[in-house]
């Protein structure tokens, strides 16, 4: 594990989304996956990580189960509970409000992202403490990637959408968290984003926000385990992950989560 970062970071998690697409009728972040919430699963790989001086977690309003683990996993580092909000970047802005003030930067994290392993999160560190404004992990992607319009009336009968471009593929990056940010930069995006309204249509990550106002954002190497588990079969996948885990920890005694 490279050395912490000299920086004070917080780290925020959200964990306030409904998890309707799993279709399990809770909460995403208590689905159990080998025996673990995957909201224990991203507590662990942050603290592992070595890089938060302090972590605050978005659950759903209410939700005494989230709310439980997260005092169970303070220690050195506090973790502390919030109610997220309605849309995830609200969710993101009241777990900003709950981190210690005077905090250097800050690593925004999905819950559902609940297997990234602690190097990405020190690959984010690292960077901020080199001197990135915003910094994201990212992997190339492996499908050709079209846009898409809507077809006219008269196209209606043969498809509902057709193909307006092709965005060279070698350019193109799938982004995952932890996002990281110099900490009143990503503070100043959220208030304007507060107030923007409509302008704020389309903003589908905290990376995003930061590009609007002109803020480099840096590219470190993501990783295939930090998996965004949105779907059955991502489940699936996350439980062969886990398993391979176990299996290559057992003869050593000890874990690896490369
Ligand atoms: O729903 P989706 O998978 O895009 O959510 C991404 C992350 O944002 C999840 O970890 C989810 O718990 C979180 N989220 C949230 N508050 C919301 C919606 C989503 O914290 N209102």
């Amino acid at each position: 594990m490279p050395t912490p970062p000299s920086l004070r970071i917080g780290v925020v998690i959200v964990a306030a989304g409904s998890g309707q697409r799993l279709g399990y009728g809770i909460p995403k972040a208590e689905v159990v996956l080998a025996g673990r919430t995957l909201l224990e699963h991203a507590l662990e790989a942050v603290l592992a990580s070595g890089v938060a001086a302090h972590i605050c977690v978005a659950v759903p309003p209410g939700d005494t189960a989230l709310t439980a683990i997260c005092a169970r996993a303070a220690g050195t580092v506090p973790v502390t509970a919030v109610e997220g909000g309605s849309s995830r970047a609200e969710s993101v802005g009241r777990a900003l409000s709950g981190l210690e003030p005077g905090l250097d930067a800050v690593l925004v994290h999905d819950a559902a992202r609940a297997l990234t392993p602690p190097d990405v999160f020190a690959r984010v560190g690292a960077a901020l403490a080199a001197g990135a404004q915003a910094v994201i992990p990212a992997l190339p992607v492996a499908d050709t990637i079209k846009t898409a319009v809507p077809c006219s009336p008269e196209e209606q009968r043969i498809a509902g959408e057709k193909v307006s471009g092709t965005p060279e593929r070698a350019r193109l990056r799938a982004v995952q968290t932890p996002q990281g940010f110099d900490a009143r930069t990503l503070a100043d995006a959220h208030r304007w984003l507060e107030s923007a309204g409509s302008d704020a249509a389309g903003i589908t990550d905290d990376a995003m926000l930061v590009e609007r106002r002109g803020v480099d954002v840096f590219l470190v190497p993501g990783s295939e385990q930090a998996l965004k588990i949105t779907t059955e079969l991502d489940l699936l996948t996350a439980e062969a992950l886990v398993a391979r885990r176990l299996r290559s920890a057992a003869p050593a005694g000890k874990e690896s989560q490369q």
